[in-house]
């Protein structure tokens, strides 16, 4: 089966956001979903993740999944909101997918140090191991160790496709970075090669 997938741009962020939609079946996964910070007044808004709704209502799939590539520590997070509003729409709670390995990394650092990952408090979480496969409609999705800018980073690898998040960036933004909290330029370095060899 071939993936469709649509690339959302959120310029306040800069930051892409994915939907990957299996036509066969309708169902669709939210990739690494933002919501809008605005630097000058530092607040928040979901005006990026509204129009993610309004994209995805429109073409009518469902939404069995929302796909985290890491725990930003770059910009905030819109799964939560997004679970939350489609649960409601939908009548299920699509599930917020994370590596493994963000438990290891959460717990070696003291709560009050990351306020961003408060906003996953309450949600529904499924943490997968690296390799693990599992399906959007029919789709298979294999999830690929990506170390580097955060210490449990995913790929989402679909056909040819690999959803790297932050390991690589558009030349016009700016590079991959590996110097947040966790992060490692090394690792990021084999990650990209790796990987990108692998396709
Ligand atoms: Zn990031």
């Amino acid at each position: 089966m071939t993936p469709t997938i649509y690339g959302m741009f959120e310029p306040n962020t800069g930051s892409w956001q994915y939907v990957i939609a299996d036509t066969a079946t309708m169902m669709a996964a939210i990739v690494d979903p933002v919501l809008d910070y605005d630097p000058v007044t530092q607040t928040l808004t979901d005006r990026a993740a509204n129009s993610l709704v309004i994209f995805i209502k429109e073409l009518g799939l469902r939404v069995d999944k929302i796909l985290e590539t890491h725990i930003p520590e770059d910009h905030v997070s819109a799964a939560p909101y997004l679970q939350r509003w489609f649960a409601c729409d939908q009548g299920y709670i699509p599930p917020i997918y994370l590596s493994r390995r963000v438990k290891e990394h959460l717990n070696a650092v003291k709560p009050n140090e990351k306020p961003c990952r408060e906003e996953y408090r309450g949600s529904c979480l499924k943490f997968l191991t690296d390799e693990e496969t599992f399906n959007i409609g029919e789709l298979e999705v294999v999830a690929v160790p990506l170390q580097g800018h955060s210490p449990h980073h995913l790929g989402y690898k679909i056909g040819d496709n690999v959803l790297c998040g932050d390991t690589v960036l558009h030349p016009d933004i700016g590079t991959a970075r590996g110097d947040l909290p966790g992060g490692n330029a090394h690792e990021l370095f084999e990650s990209f090669f790796r990987e990108g060899a692998s396709l």
